[in-house]
């Protein structure tokens, strides 16, 4: 048997289709067919060389699929058998060793040297192990979630990877019920940071980004108030201020990757707040920075946050379930794209087209 996935074979080269063998597979391993792969802003960073992969790559790395074969007894964490014909999802990161300093001492599992990501870490000459291919390679101590039935795989694909970044980003910000929050970028990741927001009762929320119809949507998700980028940061600055006493924000989530909006955080934070950074998973440039104005004098607590646990992947398939049908991210998805276009998937990503666009590598299933 044969399967087809769509390979990256080299930065800033466009994606082939190519043909693979099934993987062997060893006892505790499945193979999925793939339902949905997401593209996401990495695989637009990772397209343009600016992170350290083994090319040729097959990306995707966050995707749901239809168990189609397993090697002995599977089953999820709380026990319950996964089975052939399951819908399923997995924690795109494995390989955390829980035997390191990180793992043990640090309790930082995220930094993890041992760790391994799907569609990201692997090269195609290792399988099928990214999202963009008719079958996904389950190895062993993968965890897969079966995906409840009141979720629909586009709910969960929609809110992807951003999704559960923005579920790491909320909890390390500590929102207290009636607090208000600015979120700077309202691309996948800031839209779920406002749902999440929203959820956990903050009042005021202010959705500060571009373009236009993404303030819209921002407010969809739960935003109270929306700042487009037409507007000078200080005047920006000033707003936030004048929505919370004249303070600014309680906290304040930069989710662009520009690096002037770690700047426009830390200066739009009220004293004492809280400033978390999870928008720069690759290098997008340097801001010049005050000590004593910025963070000393302000009293403020600024946290950067990288990848995220199995525990923030178990919720989000919990949260995307509860809340699907309040919070619109299925409607995030506003791209579908077969394998042979995933060139144009790309594009459309990095042009600002679509908020999400999907690979459907199986058409004929979804
Ligand atoms: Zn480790
Ligand atoms: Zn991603």
């Amino acid at each position: 048997m044969v399967y087809r996935a769509a390979v990256m074979p080299a930065a800033n080269q466009p994606l082939v289709v190519e043909s693979f063998a099934a993987p062997t597979l060893e006892p505790g391993a499945a193979l999925l067919r793939t339902l949905y792969s997401e593209v996401c802003g990495t695989d637009v960073h990772l397209h343009h060389g600016k992170l350290d992969v083994p090319f040729p790559i097959i990306p995707g790395h966050v995707s749901v699929g239809v168990v189609e074969q397993s090697m002995g007894r599977l089953s999820d964490i709380e026990g319950r058998p996964i089975k052939e014909g399951d819908v399923v999802t997995f924690l795109d990161v494995h390989e955390t060793c829980n035997n390191c300093y990180y793992c043990l001492v640090a309790r930082q599992p995220t930094k993890c040297p041992h760790r391994k990501v799907y569609g990201i870490s692997y090269s195609a000459t290792d399988g099928l192990l990214g999202g963009w291919s008719e079958a996904i390679w389950m190895k062993p101590g993968v965890k897969m979630i079966m995906l409840p039935k009141e979720l629909t795989a586009e709910t969960f694909i929609g809110g992807g990877c951003g999704l559960v970044t923005a579920l790491h980003a909320v909890d390390m910000a500590e929102i207290r019920l009636g607090e208000s929050v600015a979120v700077l970028g309202v691309g996948p990741v800031g839209q779920s940071v406002v749902a999440f927001a929203s959820l956990s009762g903050a009042g005021e929320i202010l959705a500060v980004g571009a373009p236009r119809q993404r303030l819209v949507f921002a407010q969809r998700m739960g935003a109270t108030a929306t700042l487009g980028l037409d507007m000078p940061s200080t005047a920006r600055v000033d707003v936030a201020r004048r929505l919370t006493g004249g303070r600014g924000p309680d906290v304040v989530i930069e989710a662009s990757g520009a690096a002037d909006a770690v700047r426009d955080a830390v200066d739009m934070v009220r004293d004492g707040g809280r400033v978390i950074v999870c928008g720069h998973y690759t290098d997008n440039g340097a801001i010049e920075f005050h000590p004593h104005w910025q963070l000393n004098r302000k009293h403020i607590e600024l946290k950067g946050c990288w990848g995220s646990r199995y525990d923030h992947f178990h919720r989000a398939v919990a949260l995307t379930a509860r809340y699907g049908d309040q919070k619109p991210w299925r409607e995030m998805v506003n791209g579908r794209f077969t394998l042979e276009q995933a060139n144009a998937a790309l594009s459309a990503v990095e042009n600002r087209k679509a908020i999400k666009a999907a690979i459907t590598p199986n058409p004929s299933l979804v």
